[in-house]
């Protein structure tokens, strides 16, 4: 009884979280930064904010995450840490040799008001950054949004390097948003069956999920280079994969680079992958070919086959805005009946797109944006459900109200696999399902009397 006072009863909560379905800003920006080869990412603040962002990034993906910090004392606490950051990049380009170094602020320094492109400009001025080296940067304020807004602000921020030469190079940006290493990998697969060439950023695999070589390497082999980003400005067009995550840098690079963009669900799901695999092949000019109508296949076969063990089961979600909105989407394409869905990103849109997803079921579905796990809790206490979705602090909730759970989502501390397997696109699908299906089973076989208990399915 980990939650034990957590009550039943729902009071209105207007200026207090408990245990929020989020983290902090920083951090998605940190994540972003490290999907570029060559990239060092930069935490403007205290060196404890730093350490925390890395340690997160570090739990879940089981990797060593670098990263400098200005290391704020007292006196850039006060005054301002133009000097600490000035003093870093030199540094850095100096002892490290990064291709570029990713700026992002913490709340600290954003309450000081440290102006970071002046900042920027005043290095290059003073010949602190070496030709052909670069300094992005973006703010992250973490008292406003979530880590979503930081993994989309960095994004955005990146955008800012791409340059337009006047010729189009064919290509497509992809902006994949905050999605596993080994999820880059497959839309990369994905894109390259469907005989797109694209332009994938940010791009941690092979960064977050690479090889022991038994050599250490400061910048691993994969990321987005700083070339192709500057070359996403003459890209043909550009694919967002959801709103909260990417859409602001596809935006971006349409006024900046004349780069039209469409912003697609995150490919999630049967229907979500559908449409992202009818967007890249509408921009081809091609038909689907066969081995991804195989792979859709498969995964219809596997819908249809398990349906019975789906049907009407109950599903409390919660995590980020465009994971949830192509997972609530592809739950209700498998009959099953996504009743609580939280997240701790604001959004009003959020809650409306989730209701119109939802508006068919036959059940009551709450829906909460800028919300925490308390809530959800206690939703679930008041209507019980079959399976829990999300990531690793959902199991709190889970053994206290003994309810199957899988792991889903960002940040998981104590499992591995996401970052080897993927669950974006049909591949990815059969193992979303694989993973629910199992946690289902599990619990039958628990709980079935012993003239139930069966070995065929
Ligand atoms: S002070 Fe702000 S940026 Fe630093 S760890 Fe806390 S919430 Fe994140």
């Amino acid at each position: 009884m980990l939650l034990r006072h957590t009550p039943k009863e729902i009071s209105e909560r207007k200026a207090l979280m408990i245990n929020p379905a989020k983290t902090c800003q920083p951090i998605g920006a940190m994540y972003a930064a490290l999907g570029i080869h060559g990239c060092l990412p930069h935490s403007h603040g205290s060196q404890g904010c730093c350490a925390y962002h890395r340690s997160t990034l570090t739990r879940h993906y089981k990797e060593p995450i670098s990263a400098a910090t200005s290391s704020f004392t007292e006196g850039a606490s006060v005054f301002g840490g133009q000097a600490n950051l000035l003093q870093a990049i030199e540094n850095i380009f100096t002892v490290y040799e990064p291709d570029v170094i990713a700026v992002h602020t913490t709340c600290l320094s954003e309450t000081i008001g440290d102006d970071i492109k002046q900042i920027r400009d005043k290095a290059e001025k003073q010949n602190l950054v070496p030709p052909g080296k670069h300094v992005i940067y973006c703010n992250t304020p973490s008292y406003v949004g979530s880590h979503v807004t930081g993994f989309s602000n960095m994004v955005k921020g990146m955008t800012e390097l791409a340059q337009s030469t006047g010729k189009k190079s064919g290509k497509v940006n992809v902006i994949p948003g905050w999605v596993e290493p080994a999820d880059m990998e497959e839309i990369k697969r994905l894109s390259a069956l469907v005989g797109v060439d694209i332009t994938l950023f940010p791009d941690t695999s092979g960064v977050l999920n690479g090889p022991m070589s038994g050599e250490f390497k400061m910048f691993p082999e994969g990321g987005v280079t700083i070339k192709e980003l500057k070359a996403a400005g003459d890209a043909a067009g550009t694919l967002a994969l959801g709103e909260w995550c990417s859409a602001d840098a596809a935006r971006n690079l349409d006024t900046k680079c004349k780069v039209p963009c469409k912003v697609l669900d995150m490919p999630f799901g049967l229907a979500a992958t559908d449409r992202f695999v009818d967007a890249l092949r509408t921009i081809a000019g091609v038909s689907v070919p066969e081995e991804v109508t195989r792979e859709r296949g498969q995964l219809v076969d596997l819908i249809s086959d398990m349906h019975q063990y789906l049907y009407h089961k109950k599903v409390a979600l919660y995590g980020d805005p465009d994971q949830l909105i192509a997972m609530t989407e592809f739950l209700v394409s498998l009959d099953m009946l996504p009743v609580h869905i939280v997240t701790g990103t604001p959004g009003g849109k959020f809650e409306r797109i989730i209701k119109k997803i939802t508006a068919g079921l036959p059940c009551e579905v709450n829906v909460k944006a800028s919300s925490d796990m308390f809530l959800l809790h206690q939703w679930i206490k008041n209507e019980p459900v079959d399976l829990i979705m999300g990531n690793t602090y959902g199991k709190y909730i889970a053994r206290d109200e003994d309810i199957p759970f899988v792991r889903w989502g960002f940040p998981i501390l104590d499992r591995v696999g996401h970052q080897y397997f993927p669950t974006v696109a049909y591949k990815g699908g059969l193992r979303l399902l694989e993973k629910v299906l199992n946690a289902l089973l599990d619990r039958k076989d628990r709980d079935d009397p012993e003239q139930r208990f069966e070995l065929v399915l």
